[in-house]
């Protein structure tokens, strides 16, 4: 990667965009394949049940046809942490969609004993500032991290919206 020969970012002026952006090209180009989604085989069986939701029974609900500004897909950290700073921005209606029946994510569908993250919890949970939470241990375990992406939905109303299970 060149760092003389291409138009500097005021804040990155080392970083080559257009260079890294063909980089990435070349590496996705390599992992498609012919057969798309053929390539995936349906579970079936005896594991077809690990499909399902354990953790919430489904519960029904009529179809949605109205209109919001911001929807996403998934109430993980990535959603929830978009989610509340467009409401930051005064945005109120903003959807979340979720399979599972909550939210949290990989916190949500992971609950085996004595799953935590193994980033120091202070730089891997999100929010902590404006939801004034302190975790509890330097590497959290998976509940007090679930617990925390569901106070991120309550602060910034973000169940209010949200669609989850969508089973019905
Ligand atoms: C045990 C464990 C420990 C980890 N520890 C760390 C760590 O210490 N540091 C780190 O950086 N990362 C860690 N990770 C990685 C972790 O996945 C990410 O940090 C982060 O939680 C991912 O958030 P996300 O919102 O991008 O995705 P996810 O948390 O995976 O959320 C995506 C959500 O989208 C939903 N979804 C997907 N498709 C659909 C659909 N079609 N319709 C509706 N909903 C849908 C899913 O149900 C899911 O809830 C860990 C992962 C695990 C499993």
């Amino acid at each position: 990667m060149t760092t003389t020969d291409q138009p500097r970012d005021q804040h990155a002026p080392w970083i080559d965009k257009e260079r890294l952006r063909q980089k990435y090209l070349e590496e996705r180009n390599k992992r498609l394949r012919p057969d798309g989604n053929d390539q995936y085989l349906q579970v079936r069986g005896q594991l077809a049940h690990y499909l399902d939701d354990p953790y919430s029974p489904v519960a029904p609900r009529a179809p949605k046809a109205d209109h919001v500004t911001f929807a996403f897909i998934g109430g993980g950290f990535a959603g929830l942490a978009t989610a509340a700073r467009i409401s930051e921005a005064g945005i109120e209606d903003i959807r979340i969609v979720e399979k599972g029946g909550d939210f949290g994510g990989t916190w949500y569908w992971n609950r085996y004993p004595g799953a935590q993250c193994d980033t120091a919890s202070m730089v891997y949970m999100p929010l902590l500032e404006e939801t004034g939470y302190m975790p509890s241990e330097k590497y959290a375990h998976a509940p007090e991290i679930l617990a925390h992406c569901q106070r991120i939905g309550k602060q910034f109303g973000l169940y209010d919206n949200a669609l989850f299970t969508p089973r019905s």
